[in-house]
Protein backbone atom coordinates (compact mmCIF):
# COMPACT_ATOMS: atom_id res chain seq x y z
CA UNK A 1 0.00 0.00 0.00
CA UNK A 2 2.93 2.67 0.88
CA UNK A 3 4.35 2.15 -2.36
CA UNK A 4 1.07 2.79 -4.00
CA UNK A 5 0.19 5.96 -2.18
CA UNK A 6 4.42 7.01 -3.12
CA UNK A 7 3.04 6.31 -6.75
CA UNK A 8 -0.28 8.16 -6.39
CA UNK A 9 1.69 11.26 -4.69
CA UNK A 10 4.31 11.16 -7.12
CA UNK A 11 1.09 11.38 -10.15
CA UNK A 12 -0.86 14.33 -8.41
CA UNK A 13 -0.71 17.66 -9.42
CA UNK A 14 -1.31 18.64 -5.44
CA UNK A 15 -0.44 16.61 -2.14
CA UNK A 16 -2.45 17.84 0.91
CA UNK A 17 -1.13 16.01 4.18
CA UNK A 18 -2.74 16.12 7.87
CA UNK A 19 -0.89 15.03 10.15
CA UNK A 20 -2.34 14.47 13.55
CA UNK A 21 -2.77 14.15 17.20
CA UNK A 22 -1.43 10.13 17.18
CA UNK A 23 2.17 11.40 15.90
CA UNK A 24 2.34 13.98 18.08
CA UNK A 25 5.50 13.55 20.53
CA UNK A 26 4.14 15.73 23.44
CA UNK A 27 1.60 12.65 24.51
CA UNK A 28 4.88 10.42 24.83
CA UNK A 29 6.76 12.62 26.76
CA UNK A 30 4.42 13.14 29.50
CA UNK A 31 4.38 9.31 29.74
CA UNK A 32 8.02 9.41 30.57
CA UNK A 33 9.50 9.09 34.31
CA UNK A 34 11.40 12.21 34.22
CA UNK A 35 8.40 14.65 33.32
CA UNK A 36 6.06 12.83 35.69
CA UNK A 37 8.60 13.46 38.39
CA UNK A 38 8.32 16.60 37.44
CA UNK A 39 5.13 17.37 37.40
CA UNK A 40 4.73 15.84 41.01
CA UNK A 41 8.05 17.77 42.33
CA UNK A 42 7.06 21.15 40.37
CA UNK A 43 3.23 20.71 41.77
CA UNK A 44 4.68 20.71 45.14
CA UNK A 45 6.71 23.55 45.15
CA UNK A 46 3.99 26.13 43.46
CA UNK A 47 6.24 25.19 40.17
CA UNK A 48 3.51 24.11 38.17
CA UNK A 49 3.84 26.91 35.49
CA UNK A 50 7.21 25.48 34.67
CA UNK A 51 5.69 22.17 33.35
CA UNK A 52 5.38 23.56 29.88
CA UNK A 53 9.14 24.75 29.21
CA UNK A 54 9.95 21.27 30.84
CA UNK A 55 8.06 19.58 28.38
CA UNK A 56 9.67 21.71 25.74
CA UNK A 57 13.19 20.78 26.81
CA UNK A 58 11.73 16.99 26.82
CA UNK A 59 10.50 17.28 23.21
CA UNK A 60 13.79 18.89 22.14
CA UNK A 61 15.65 15.26 23.09
CA UNK A 62 12.21 13.35 22.51
CA UNK A 63 12.52 14.37 18.67
CA UNK A 64 15.57 13.25 16.92
CA UNK A 65 14.06 9.83 15.98
CA UNK A 66 10.67 11.07 14.49
CA UNK A 67 12.59 13.90 12.78
CA UNK A 68 14.67 11.35 10.61
CA UNK A 69 10.69 9.73 9.45
CA UNK A 70 9.90 13.27 8.66
CA UNK A 71 12.81 14.13 6.41
CA UNK A 72 11.87 10.98 4.46
CA UNK A 73 8.19 12.45 3.75
CA UNK A 74 9.84 15.84 3.23
CA UNK A 75 12.04 14.30 0.74
CA UNK A 76 8.96 12.68 -1.38
CA UNK A 77 6.43 15.55 -1.35
CA UNK A 78 9.97 17.63 -2.50
CA UNK A 79 9.04 18.54 -5.68
CA UNK A 80 5.53 18.96 -5.22
CA UNK A 81 3.03 21.40 -5.17
CA UNK A 82 1.80 20.12 -1.25
CA UNK A 83 0.47 21.27 1.97
CA UNK A 84 0.91 19.87 5.76
CA UNK A 85 -1.62 20.66 8.07
CA UNK A 86 -0.68 19.32 11.40
CA UNK A 87 -2.56 18.62 14.55
CA UNK A 88 0.56 18.41 16.56
CA UNK A 89 2.44 21.10 18.95
CA UNK A 90 5.77 18.83 19.20
CA UNK A 91 7.14 21.37 16.20
CA UNK A 92 9.19 18.82 14.81
CA UNK A 93 7.62 19.43 10.77
CA UNK A 94 9.34 22.78 10.87
CA UNK A 95 12.62 21.42 11.00
CA UNK A 96 12.42 18.05 9.08
CA UNK A 97 13.29 19.75 5.20
CA UNK A 98 9.54 20.46 4.13
CA UNK A 99 8.70 24.34 3.70
CA UNK A 100 7.96 26.14 6.44
CA UNK A 101 5.38 28.09 4.22
CA UNK A 102 3.52 25.11 3.48
CA UNK A 103 3.32 23.83 7.09
CA UNK A 104 -0.13 25.69 9.44
CA UNK A 105 0.21 23.81 12.91
CA UNK A 106 -3.20 25.27 14.25
CA UNK A 107 -2.88 23.83 17.53
CA UNK A 108 0.30 25.79 18.19
CA UNK A 109 3.25 24.94 20.01
CA UNK A 110 6.30 25.50 22.35
CA UNK A 111 7.89 28.45 20.72
CA UNK A 112 6.22 31.97 21.36
CA UNK A 113 4.06 32.85 24.60
CA UNK A 114 1.20 34.66 24.54
CA UNK A 115 -0.62 36.70 27.50
CA UNK A 116 -2.61 33.94 29.80
CA UNK A 117 -5.69 37.37 29.98
CA UNK A 118 -5.35 37.79 26.42
CA UNK A 119 -4.95 41.42 26.67
CA UNK A 120 -3.30 41.59 22.98
CA UNK A 121 -2.66 39.66 20.37
CA UNK A 122 0.82 40.08 20.71
CA UNK A 123 3.41 37.03 21.12
CA UNK A 124 6.40 36.86 23.07
CA UNK A 125 9.51 34.87 22.77
CA UNK A 126 10.62 32.62 26.05
CA UNK A 127 13.02 34.83 27.86
CA UNK A 128 16.61 34.33 26.87
CA UNK A 129 17.73 31.77 29.91
CA UNK A 130 14.75 30.62 31.39
CA UNK A 131 15.08 27.13 29.60
CA UNK A 132 18.37 26.92 31.10
CA UNK A 133 17.43 28.03 34.60
CA UNK A 134 14.24 25.19 34.25
CA UNK A 135 17.03 22.84 33.27
CA UNK A 136 19.23 23.49 36.49
CA UNK A 137 16.49 23.36 38.83
CA UNK A 138 15.32 20.42 37.17
CA UNK A 139 18.51 18.52 37.35
CA UNK A 140 19.37 19.65 40.72
CA UNK A 141 16.04 18.30 42.04
CA UNK A 142 13.77 20.64 41.75
CA UNK A 143 15.60 22.56 44.82
CA UNK A 144 17.16 25.61 45.21
CA UNK A 145 15.97 28.91 43.65
CA UNK A 146 13.53 28.63 41.71
CA UNK A 147 13.18 30.59 38.21
CA UNK A 148 10.64 33.30 37.97
CA UNK A 149 7.54 33.24 35.68
CA UNK A 150 7.82 35.28 32.76
CA UNK A 151 4.83 37.94 32.93
CA UNK A 152 3.08 39.82 30.48
CA UNK A 153 4.63 42.77 29.59
CA UNK A 154 1.61 44.84 28.70
CA UNK A 155 -0.78 43.74 31.95
CA UNK A 156 1.58 41.88 34.26
CA UNK A 157 -0.69 38.37 34.14
CA UNK A 158 1.05 34.95 33.70
CA UNK A 159 2.68 34.02 29.78
CA UNK A 160 1.95 31.11 28.49
CA UNK A 161 2.87 28.96 25.34
CA UNK A 162 0.47 29.66 22.36
CA UNK A 163 -1.20 26.79 21.82
CA UNK A 164 -4.53 25.11 22.51
CA UNK A 165 -3.49 23.94 26.39
CA UNK A 166 -3.77 27.92 27.20
CA UNK A 167 -6.93 29.00 29.30
CA UNK A 168 -7.49 31.32 26.43
CA UNK A 169 -5.71 30.36 23.38
CA UNK A 170 -4.51 33.39 20.52
CA UNK A 171 -5.47 32.17 17.37
CA UNK A 172 -3.58 34.55 15.70
CA UNK A 173 -0.33 32.44 15.95
CA UNK A 174 -1.23 30.41 13.22
CA UNK A 175 -4.33 32.57 11.28
CA UNK A 176 -1.27 33.59 8.84
CA UNK A 177 -0.35 30.12 7.89
CA UNK A 178 -4.39 29.07 7.84
CA UNK A 179 -4.91 31.79 5.10
CA UNK A 180 -2.04 30.44 2.84
CA UNK A 181 -3.88 27.21 3.17
CA UNK A 182 -6.81 28.77 2.27
CA UNK A 183 -5.30 30.27 -0.87
CA UNK A 184 -3.88 26.69 -1.69
CA UNK A 185 -6.77 25.14 -1.14
CA UNK A 186 -8.75 27.06 -3.53
CA UNK A 187 -6.04 26.15 -6.74
CA UNK A 188 -6.68 22.45 -5.71
CA UNK A 189 -10.80 22.21 -7.69
CA UNK A 190 -10.49 20.32 -10.44
CA UNK A 191 -6.82 19.11 -9.94
CA UNK A 192 -5.69 15.66 -9.67
CA UNK A 193 -5.40 16.10 -5.62
CA UNK A 194 -3.61 13.54 -3.78
CA UNK A 195 -4.79 13.81 -0.12
CA UNK A 196 -2.62 11.50 2.89
CA UNK A 197 -4.05 11.57 6.47
CA UNK A 198 -1.41 10.06 9.08
CA UNK A 199 -2.94 9.66 12.64
CA UNK A 200 -5.79 12.10 12.61
CA UNK A 201 -8.39 10.97 14.87
CA UNK A 202 -11.34 12.17 16.22
CA UNK A 203 -9.61 15.24 19.12
CA UNK A 204 -9.92 18.32 16.47
CA UNK A 205 -12.60 16.80 13.43
CA UNK A 206 -13.30 20.12 12.25
CA UNK A 207 -9.97 21.05 11.45
CA UNK A 208 -8.33 17.67 9.13
CA UNK A 209 -10.76 15.21 9.17
CA UNK A 210 -13.98 16.31 8.14
CA UNK A 211 -12.90 19.20 5.78
CA UNK A 212 -10.54 16.65 4.01
CA UNK A 213 -13.44 14.07 3.24
CA UNK A 214 -15.29 17.14 2.14
CA UNK A 215 -12.58 18.22 0.01
CA UNK A 216 -12.27 14.95 -1.55
CA UNK A 217 -16.10 14.70 -1.74
CA UNK A 218 -16.69 17.77 -3.93
CA UNK A 219 -13.46 17.43 -6.14
CA UNK A 220 -13.77 14.21 -8.34
CA UNK A 221 -10.50 14.17 -8.83
CA UNK A 222 -8.92 13.90 -5.53
CA UNK A 223 -8.09 10.41 -3.60
CA UNK A 224 -7.96 10.34 0.40
CA UNK A 225 -5.48 7.86 2.14
CA UNK A 226 -6.68 7.50 5.83
CA UNK A 227 -4.15 5.53 7.91
CA UNK A 228 -4.49 5.26 11.18
CA UNK A 229 -4.36 1.95 13.24
CA UNK A 230 -8.54 2.32 14.94
CA UNK A 231 -9.89 5.11 13.00
CA UNK A 232 -9.14 4.05 9.52
CA UNK A 233 -12.96 4.38 8.53
CA UNK A 234 -13.79 6.45 5.56
CA UNK A 235 -17.45 7.96 4.42
CA UNK A 236 -18.49 6.30 2.19
CA UNK A 237 -20.35 9.02 -0.11
CA UNK A 238 -16.47 9.34 -1.22
CA UNK A 239 -17.02 5.53 -2.34
CA UNK A 240 -13.66 4.14 -4.03
CA UNK A 241 -12.13 7.36 -3.98
CA UNK A 242 -11.39 6.69 -0.08
CA UNK A 243 -9.20 4.61 1.09
CA UNK A 244 -8.94 3.21 4.93
CA UNK A 245 -5.47 1.97 5.48
CA UNK A 246 -5.19 -0.05 9.29
CA UNK A 247 -1.86 0.97 9.95
CA UNK A 248 0.65 2.74 13.18
CA UNK A 249 0.81 6.48 10.87
CA UNK A 250 4.80 5.96 12.78
CA UNK A 251 4.56 2.57 10.97
CA UNK A 252 3.45 4.26 7.64
CA UNK A 253 6.84 6.65 7.98
CA UNK A 254 8.60 4.16 8.62
CA UNK A 255 7.88 1.88 5.32
CA UNK A 256 7.97 5.47 3.75
CA UNK A 257 11.33 5.88 5.00
CA UNK A 258 12.79 2.72 3.64
CA UNK A 259 11.30 3.19 0.37
CA UNK A 260 12.89 6.71 0.28
CA UNK A 261 16.14 5.45 0.89
CA UNK A 262 16.12 2.31 -1.70
CA UNK A 263 15.55 5.12 -3.93
CA UNK A 264 18.74 7.19 -3.50
ZN1 LIG B 1 -1.54 40.65 29.21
Amino acid sequence: MTENIIKKIKEADLVLVGIGEQLDLGGLVEKEEPYQRGDVKLRESGGAWMLPYLKKIMLEKAGSGRLGLYHSLAQCLNEKNYFVVSLCRDGLLGKSGLDEKRIVEPCGGYVRLQCSKKCCTELFPVPEGLLEQIRGFAEAGYKGDQPIEPLCPKCGSALEFNNVDAADYLEEGYLEGWMRYKKWLQGTVNKRLCVLELGVGMKYPTVVRWPFEKIVFFNQKAELFRVHDKLYQVAEEIGDRAHGICQKPEEFLMELCQIMEGRC
